[in-house]
């Protein structure tokens, strides 16, 4: 894979996250004082919409805490760390990430070195090869963005594992699933057995149209991704970004896959061209879709998926 296709890739995605656009009266840092409880054990703090903030997610057991997605840069990590000192109860914390990109990982850096990242191989992978790509990316297209990410970096993990990992937080059972590729090739969720809550990060997403953001993203994989975690009966799902659901946003996030699937097939079998393909389809899922939003991401994932299929 060439630099260049990272580059076109990260370049497609931050236009479809209309980073450009973005107002800097929301600086898309994690909001203090803004944590709920959504279940026993987990807390949320959520996103509120802003663009480049994740949904962080705050697992409590009696031993540690485990902390997911701590937002970008470092005082996002730190507002977050003072919003996980309020709710633990044991000493410990463990870090897991989404995927790779900056918005999801530099929180990381705020955690005294004690704090443990427990990262997939393959999204370690994908740090190694195009994380600070990414960081210098974002930080090239403003002075506030430049701000945030000063100094940002990636921590190396304590621990790393290939499909799947539990992680007793005492009382409190963690499994750690690295899925995709999807949106990335390490795409990591998490699951909160007792609570049934899903942290599915950009795997499933309410009313938010799925990134296919970087070159290894892939529609098959995505699909099998959404399989393993319906197949959890989750009670509560939280997407990396806006509203926390249901199961019913992984069967949504399916049903459009196939669907998008299935007309590219269609179409590149008829002969169209690749960017006729994804002009036509934007037009026909965002009617078929309109309350949901970033519709620009159809035209970049008919793309992928024209070049995916035979
Ligand atoms: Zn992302």
């Amino acid at each position: 894979m060439t630099a260049i296709r990272i580059l076109i890739a990260a370049l497609l995605w931050l236009v479809t996250t209309a980073v450009l656009a973005q107002a800097p009266a929301h600086p898309p840092i994690v909001k203090e004082g803004k944590t709920v409880q959504i279940s026993p054990n987990v807390y949320l703090i959520p996103d509120e919409k802003v663009g480049m903030v994740p949904n962080v997610g705050i697992i409590v057991g009696s031993r540690a805490t485990m902390v997911f997605d701590p937002g970008m840069g470092l005082r996002s990590g730190q507002a977050v760390l003072r919003e996980v000192e309020k709710v633990s109860k044991g000493k410990d914390i463990y870090i897991v990430n989404s995927h790779f990109h900056p918005e999801h990982t530099t929180g990381d850096m705020a955690f005294p070195p004690s704090a443990k990242v427990i990262r997939a191989v393959a999204q370690q992978q994908d740090v190694e090869e195009m994380g600070l790509k990414w960081v210098a990316l974002f930080a090239s297209r403003s002075p506030m963005l430049t701000d945030i990410l000063q100094g940002a970096t990636f921590r190396t993990p304590a621990e790393t594992f290939e499909k799947e990992k539990i992680v007793d937080l005492g009382g409190v059972r963690v499994k750690i699933l690295r899925l995709g590729p999807g949106h990335t090739r390490g795409d990591t969720a998490v699951f909160v057995e007792g609570d049934g809550v899903l942290f599915s990060g950009d795997l499933a997403m309410k009313q938010l149209f799925p990134a296919f953001a970087t070159p290894q993203s892939r529609v098959g994989s995505w699909i099998t991704s959404l399989d393993t975690l319906e197949a959890l009966k989750p009670l509560k799902v939280i997407g990396a970004h806006y509203d926390m659901g249901d199961a019913a946003m992984i069967s949504a996030y399916r049903s459009y896959l196939i669907a998008l699937r299935d007309r590219v097939a269609e179409m590149k079998k008829q002969g169209k061209s690749s960017d006729e393909t994804a002009e036509t389809l934007r037009n026909e899922f965002r009617a078929k879709y309109p309350d949901w939003d970033q519709p620009l991401r159809i035209h970049t994932a008919a793309t992928a998926i024209y070049r995916e299929l035979p």
